[in-house]
């Protein structure tokens, strides 16, 4: 089998061509990244396991080149690579641009055992992919990666069960692929049994979750002087809550609260009173939906 690298690597950018480097880490695309092995020391115990181990002159996947610095050959592409020794390397975080980049960067991260950057690629993941749960649920389930399934899981509460799978099987995503079916059939169970648990709420149970309400003397709308723009907002909630069932979708709904009453509207009081409540709402309905079990087989 023939070597797919080209024979002269390309040098990295400053600072992973730093001459008194003591160790290159060689990408998969024929990149070479000169650092110090202190510093993978440091950062993952697999790099601290590698040079721990006699080092031979020559041995499967270590060769001796660039005078006299030791090369290692490793099987992520050149701009995980960058990313994974931007972060362990002093200085400003790199930015992780692209769901491919977090992706990679998140494999690499637990491949070699660097948490820090597990937790940073994982954060970048789910910021990246909110509008594309399901496929980052595939993603997760296809390597294993339990946390980031679960957390996919709840991201797709915030979209309503018909929109969730991609609709065009042209451009189905590969992850899609590789998932098991059984994955797949459970994500979809986990967001029906989230949305029976929100079907089962009423008003009356938001009141007792959003305690004290905000009260209001003037429109006389409810006989414990709840004013009426709470009930407009829960009537506007609770249909939506039950089609996306998750504490962001309270939030969400809450952020366009319109206060309709004109005693209350101008009051400054009474808007951080509704917030309290509906940050407390918010709170309530993810109890319940942490409640509810998610079936992975990993
Ligand atoms: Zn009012």
């Amino acid at each position: 089998m023939t070597d797919p690298r080209p024979t002269s690597p390309n040098s990295a950018k400053p600072p992973f061509n730093h001459p008194r480097a003591d160790i290159i880490l060689r990408s998969s695309d024929n990149v070479d990244f000169a650092t110090f092995k202190s510093i993978l020391f440091l950062s993952s115990p697999v790099f601290e396991d590698m040079f721990s181990m006699p080092q031979p002159p020559r041995r499967a996947g270590t060769q001796v080149d660039k005078d006299d610095i030791p090369v290692v050959d490793l099987s992520e592409d050149s701009r995980t690579l960058e990313l994974l020794l931007g972060f362990c390397h002093p200085g400003d975080r790199p930015i992780i641009e692209t769901v491919v980049e977090a992706r990679n960067l998140l494999v690499a991260a637990m491949k070699y055992d660097i948490g820090f950057i597990r937790v940073a690629s994982k954060e970048r993941l789910l910021a990246l992919e909110k509008s594309e749960p399901a496929s980052l649920f595939a993603f997760a389930c296809t390597h294993k990666i339990r946390d980031l399934a679960i957390d996919a899981a709840k991201l797709a509460l915030q979209i309503p069960e018909p929109d969730l799978l991609p609709k065009n099987p042209s451009i189905l995503p590969p992850e899609f692929f590789s998932i098991s079916a059984g994955n797949l059939m459970h994500l979809l169970f986990y967001h029906r049994a989230c949305v029976a648990v929100t079907a089962g709420i009423i008003t009356t149970d938001l009141d007792l979750a959003a305690q004290p309400l905000p009260r209001c003397t003037s429109c006389g709308a409810h006989p414990q002087y709840v004013c009426s723009f709470w009930r407009d907002f829960q009537s506007r909630l609770l249909p939506t809550l039950r089609r996306r069932p998750s504490g962001e979708t309270v939030m969400t709904i809450g952020r366009y609260l319109s206060i309709s009453c004109s005693h209350c509207a101008g009051s400054d009081a009474i808007r951080n009173d509704a917030n309290v409540c509906i940050k407390k709402m918010a709170v309530r309905v993810d109890d319940l939906i942490n409640k509810v079990p998610l079936h992975l087989d990993f």
